[in-house]
């Protein structure tokens, strides 16, 4: 709404914060300023004080300062995994001819950032599920972004990766929560796609194929750069480097947690 009504603003604060909801002024006025009416304005905040994501509710989140439409079956992008953006465009000249992969790309926030940001270079997301993959296109098409492509595949399959070759870089935030992270889960990560969190009992499974399997899909000194959780930094590093991966390194999120695993394929002597 365009006016800002203090006196509705009041009741919706008072309903979140009835919900517990932390920031409960703040999330008050980004719903108001988001509905299109007094009511739809209650109904969300109603809902949003039961803890269904602020994301979902809005129906649009930000990411690297460009708007993503989400919803139920696609993972809300988080500030975390700008840190791979950053990482992969201060390693990566944009040149044509060049493609770069973005694994589980779910709503496309890596693979449309990267390509918005190297406009001569064309970036694929692969996405498994179709929900996700239908939001990665829809964000495609909202954002007008061309030199990219959204296509519906399992990453984990070799037949996947056997059609690419040559890539300079395949980036990816694969789902990497261990099983007791998934038993544990902060109550509104429970309304995410649970196939977008899991990534097995340790939480490695993941990057233990991925980086197997697509590592042949690389041109030499191919860039494979990772989103990982607390404490994996140093297993995913080891993972790199007992498949053929240099130049290995760690970076920290704005939080200080290690976030992002990268190295260069090898050249095999
Ligand atoms: N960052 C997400 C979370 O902690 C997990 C995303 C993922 O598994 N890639 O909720």
């Amino acid at each position: 709404m365009k006016l800002f009504d203090p006196n509705l603003h009041r009741e919706l604060t008072a309903l979140l914060a009835s919900g517990a909801i932390e920031d409960a002024e703040l999330e008050a006025k980004w719903i108001l300023e988001d509905a299109p009416s007094a009511d739809a304005a209650r109904q969300i905040a109603e809902r949003r004080a039961k803890h269904e994501p602020l994301q979902y509710l809005l129906g649009e989140w930000e990411f690297y300062g460009l708007p993503f439409c989400v919803g139920e079956g696609v993972l809300i992008p988080r500030p975390d995994t700008e840190t791979l953006v950053d990482a992969v465009l201060s390693r990566i000249p944009d040149r044509s001819s060049q493609q770069i992969l973005d694994l589980c790309t779910g709503s496309g926030c890596i693979a449309l950032t990267l390509a918005k940001h190297l406009p001569q270079s064309t970036v694929i997301g692969l996405e498994k599920s179709p929900e996700a993959l239908h939001y990665a296109q829809r964000n495609q098409e909202m954002l007008n972004i061309k030199n990219t492509q959204m296509l519906e595949k399992d990453v984990l399959l070799p037949e996947t990766a056997a059609a690419y070759h040559g890539l300079a870089a395949i980036v990816s935030n694969p789902p990497y929560l261990t099983a007791e992270d998934m038993a544990h889960l902060q109550e509104e990560v429970t309304y995410e796609p649970a196939a977008a969190l899991d990534g097995g009992a340790d939480g490695l499974h993941f990057y233990r194929e991925i980086t197997r399997i697509w590592r042949d899909a690389l041109c030499e000194g191919g860039l494979l750069a990772y989103e990982v959780g607390v404490y994996q930094a140093e297993d995913v590093a080891a993972i790199l480097s007992q498949n053929g991966f240099g130049c290995i390194e760690c970076i920290c999120d704005l939080g200080g947690i290690q976030r992002v695993v990268l190295g260069r394929k090898e050249t095999v002597s």
